[in-house]
């Protein structure tokens, strides 16, 4: 009888036990693949709130370039090395690419050799709103246009003196407004 309860103990208790790691691995593999598909579903764009630029996603979509609306309004991100202001030293103003906001000055760009446009500050803090984001399971703060909301990037503590921050912000989120004339770039 108790050889008898023994083996039952063995054979309900000990296989699950044992199985509690690969579920858990399981599950963590199945929820970073589908994180960035849950992280950019189209329309859920910040709908909580409403910006002086409000515009329905539909707007978005016709304005925009496929590449800016995925970034901008699906919070993508553009590939490293490839977007077309991380080495540029032109002087002057980048403006929002989705609502023309003024958001960051040539003076506060610096190559962080990351291979995104990177700054130390926004040319004005109230230009920009920040939110923490949990998508990847990593926690990190997401930069947004204060204007119109669109994705702008992210914001790293890995940043050069005075602020020690780093404003990773995709090109595509930008247009350069060069200081010697008024013509953008
Ligand atoms: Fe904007």
């Amino acid at each position: 009888m108790i050889d008898h309860f023994h083996r039952n103990e063995k054979s309900t208790l000990n296989p699950l036990q044992s199985k509690i790691p690969a579920m858990i691995g399981f599950l963590l593999l199945i929820s970073l693949v589908l994180s960035p598909y849950l992280a950019a579903k189209p329309g859920s764009h910040n709908k909580k709130r409403e910006y002086v630029v409000n515009k329905s996603d539909e707007q978005w979509r016709n304005e925009l370039t496929p590449e800016q609306y995925r970034i901008l309004r699906q919070k993508g991100t553009e590939r490293a090395f490839t977007g077309k202001y991380y080495k540029t030293k032109t002087p002057g103003v980048y403006l929002c690419a989705a609502c023309g906001n003024e958001l960051f000055s040539s003076e506060h760009k610096y190559d962080s050799g990351s291979g995104w446009p990177s700054f130390y500050k926004p040319i004005e803090d109230q230009k920009v709103e920040q939110e923490v984001d949990n998508s990847l399971f990593v926690k990190r703060t997401e930069v947004l246009c204060k204007r119109c909301g669109s994705h702008l990037g992210h914001v790293f503590d890995d940043g050069p003196k005075p602020t020690g921050k780093r404003f990773c912000i995709n090109s595509e989120c930008l247009r350069l407004k060069p200081e010697q004339n008024n013509d953008e770039e």
